[in-house]
């Protein structure tokens, strides 16, 4: 290990972004450096405040805390504050232009611990008392830690020309700009930043991972009425939309959110399209209309994951490095902090560490997995754009008669929806003849067979 490249007594560790990687990060190494009895220097940068309303404080998502994140929390003495809780999920609703059905956890009896939040402090519209956010709720948490947060974007900064050499960062608007020195600058600033591209300039051979605009909004309703239509499930549509990869609908307390990722960038007409749909109408109230103005926006999600995340003395994690293909970024982030985090406390903060400590091992979990999930995603489009596949597949769910087949489809559901396993452990259950004969009733053993009978005809 080269001795320059290591934390040690009075090292400065500068992070960039206080959404859950910059936390994340920042909680992971106050525990290392205490565990490793050193004292180091944790900032995090960020301009956003989280205390404000709508799109301005939010970190833009559907805000659902999956159940292994919430139980990953809770062994690190994280648990989310109930202020922040905003629905306790019980089941996933599947719904088709006219069928639907609730998934249930596999575990007959399990009630998932998922909640829903928000990331900022709640919809624009929003009169609660008090900050509900989540984001804001995990910076205060590093805070008790003795993180500093400083309420400020980092414009740029400039890697060590010669190896050992602190990173120079810089920070502030034009005519308060500030230079200090960091011996390592984690770049946990997601992928709605320019910064992607500044450190891909960098030349040391960062490439930010491809991205999609997705679009979502808040809408307020009645809280008896929520109660009543969407309970505490998640609604997961299925609409033969072909625009839509995913559309769903969070019910919150007072509000739901609705979130479409789409196969190209999305726009505000896709999220009319949706809410004007018949099925998504009767979700709705009678005489429900679309509001004229509601709180919305508009973010990028990746859909492949970063070259090079690292350099010496700096490592970038979260979303603009690499997560989990359309599920769990928030877990996903919390997992990549840790890895990286024990590397730079464990291995030292080079290039080198970073590549094998971090980014390889990040990529056996992820990369490989997400060729799973492409191809479990596919056969879910498939499935999803044929009318008659897809009502087939609920029915089947339904079934009292096949119990057997019902409770095999209810668990790949739950597992694709909630990303509660890997994909390759998705992909490996739905590879059964049996179910794939039931779903698209059609035998793949017969047509082998008949296949295999008019070639020795021919023959
Ligand atoms: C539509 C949609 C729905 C989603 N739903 C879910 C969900 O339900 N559950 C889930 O787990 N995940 C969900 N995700 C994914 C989740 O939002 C991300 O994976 C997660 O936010 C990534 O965290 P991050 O810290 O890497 O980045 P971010 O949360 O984007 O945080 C980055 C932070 O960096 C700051 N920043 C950027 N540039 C600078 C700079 N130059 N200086 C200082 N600060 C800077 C930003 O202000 C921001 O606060 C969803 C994503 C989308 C797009």
């Amino acid at each position: 290990m080269n001795n320059n490249l290591i934390l040690k007594n009075g090292s400065r560790i500068a992070i960039i972004g206080g959404g859950p990687g910059g936390s994340f990060f920042a909680h992971f190494a106050s525990r290392y450096a205490k565990e490793a009895g050193i004292d180091v220097s944790i900032k995090i940068f960020d301009k956003k405040s989280f205390c404000q309303r709508g799109p301005r404080g939010c970190n833009m998502c559907a805000g659902v805390i999956s159940e292994n994140l919430f139980n990953s929390l809770e062994e690190e003495g994280i648990n989310i504050a109930d202020f922040c809780v905003q629905r306790k999920i019980e089941g996933y609703c599947f719904q088709t232009q006219d069928e639907s059905v609730v998934l249930h956890h596999p575990i007959p009896g399990h009630i998932p611990k998922i909640v829903t939040v928000f990331r900022g402090n709640g919809p624009l519209q929003s009169e609660h008392e008090g900050n509900v956010s989540f984001d804001d709720y995990l910076l205060n948490h590093v805070r008790a830690q003795g993180v500093e947060i400083i309420s400020d974007m980092v414009k740029d900064f400039r890697l060590s020309v010669r190896k050992g050499e602190p990173v120079k960062v810089i920070c502030g608007e034009r005519n308060s700009e500030h230079e200090f020195e960091a011996d390592l600058v984690v770049g946990a600033f997601g992928v709605n930043t320019g910064m992607m591209e500044k450190v891909a300039n960098m030349g040391f051979g960062y490439r930010p991972p491809k991205t999609v605009r997705t679009c979502q909004c808040e809408i307020i309703l009645n809280r008896e009425y929520i109660e009543e239509t969407f309970g505490n499930n998640i609604f997961v549509f299925a609409l033969g939309k072909s625009e839509l990869k995913f559309a769903s609908i969070t019910p919150k307390a007072d509000y739901v959110t609705v979130n479409l990722v789409g196969r190209k960038d999305l726009t505000r007409n896709n999220l009319v399209d949706f809410l004007d749909h018949p099925t998504v109408k009767k979700l709705m109230p009678a005489k429900w209309r679309i509001p004229n103005s509601f709180c919305m926006c508009i973010s990028k999600i990746p859909i492949t994951y970063a070259k090079h995340p690292y350099a010496d003395r700096f490592v970038v994690l979260g979303d603009a490095s690499i997560s989990r293909s359309y599920k769990s970024g928030i877990e996903s982030a919390f997992n990549m902090a840790k890895m990286s985090a024990y590397t730079a406390f464990k291995n030292g903060v080079s290039a080198k560490s970073f590549m094998n400590g971090y980014f390889k091992p990040a990529k056996r979990l992820l990369a490989r997995d997400n060729l799973y999930g492409i191809m479990m995603l596919k056969i879910n489009d498939y499935i999803s754009s044929n009318r008659q596949l897809v009502n087939r597949q609920v029915k089947l769910v339904k079934s009292t008669d096949d119990v057997k087949t019902a409770s095999q489809i209810n668990e790949i559901l739950w597992n694709m929806l909630t990303g509660n396993v890997p994909y390759k452990e998705i992909f490996v259950k739905a590879l059964n003849l049996r179910l794939i004969s039931k779903t698209l009733s059609f035998n793949p053993l017969s047509w082998i067979r008949k296949k295999s009978g008019n070639y020795s005809n021919v023959n």
